[in-house]
């Protein structure tokens, strides 16, 4: 990429930008790291390049199962190319475990076992505090059609399925997840946005020692050392 390569899109954690095929993004990982909305701030050191390569190898390894994505490759070492799509405003959480917002919410002890995945949806808007939405919502607000929704809904819960069963054997425990899912311009509909330790819960399956962005919203300390654990184990898995 050039240095003046056009900046399509700048959210907290990614710049976007504009490749000579007008179909493909750039999609660049920043070290920075906002929780509770935008309202907390820092920066996790090496973040960018850690997350582009666990969400690199976590798409590659969906598109190996039948999962539609975004995904084509990498390209610097915090850069990832995508196909261009346009986002659904609709964040999807799979979860599998207690934690987080559902604990709270339902006044569950944080690591209570859910007796199957439970899946909710919220709608992308900072300003909003991403409100937890559901399919009447949905379908009011025309933010996506029926059938699109319902690839949605399938997809994650496959997408839940099939990293579970992934990253058990290397000692991760798929506590919860979000995703976000676009459409290209011919309508093709493709899980987009980032897999990573931003955007999972991922528990140490022996000691429970928590491997994601809990360190960083609760000051425990060890980020960068938990998100390079995630990747360590994700590549001896790719036994690489
Ligand atoms: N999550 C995310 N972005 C959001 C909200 C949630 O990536 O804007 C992820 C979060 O990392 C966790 C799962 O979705 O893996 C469920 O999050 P929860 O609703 O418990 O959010 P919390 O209240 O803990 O931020």
């Amino acid at each position: 990429m050039t240095g003046t390569a056009k900046l399509l899109h700048e959210g907290k954690a990614k710049q976007v930008y504009a490749t000579d095929d007008p179909e493909v993004v750039l999609i660049r990982f920043k070290d920075e790291a906002t929780a509770f909305d935008g309202k907390k701030r820092g920066t996790i050191e090496a973040k960018g390049p850690i997350n582009a390569r666990i969400s690199s190898i976590l798409f590659t390894y969906l598109e190996a199962n039948g999962v539609a994505t975004h995904y084509l490759g990498t390209a610097g070492e915090r850069d990832l190319l995508a196909r261009r799509v346009t986002i659904i405003p609709v964040e999807v959480v799979v979860r599998n475990i207690a934690a987080g917002s559902l604990a709270r919410r339902l006044g569950l002890a944080e690591g209570t076992n859910l007796e199957l995945p439970v899946l909710e949806l919220y709608l992308k808007d900072d300003e909003l505090g991403d409100p937890m939405i559901n399919r009447y919502h949905v379908r009011a607000l025309g933010l996506a059609a029926d059938a699109e929704l319902e690839t949605m809904e399938e997809a994650a819960l496959r997408v839940n399925a099939l990293l579970a069963a992934h990253l058990e054997p290397l000692g991760l425990r798929l506590v919860d997840f979000k995703l976000e899912f676009g459409r290209t311009a011919a309508g093709r509909l493709l899980l987009a946005d980032e897999i990573s330790p931003d955007t999972c819960r991922f528990w140490d399956v022996r000691t429970g020692e928590k491997l994601d962005k809990d360190r960083f919203r609760r000051d425990m300390g060890g980020v960068e050392e938990a998100y390079r654990e995630v990747l360590r184990r994700l590549e001896a898995g790719q036994g690489g």
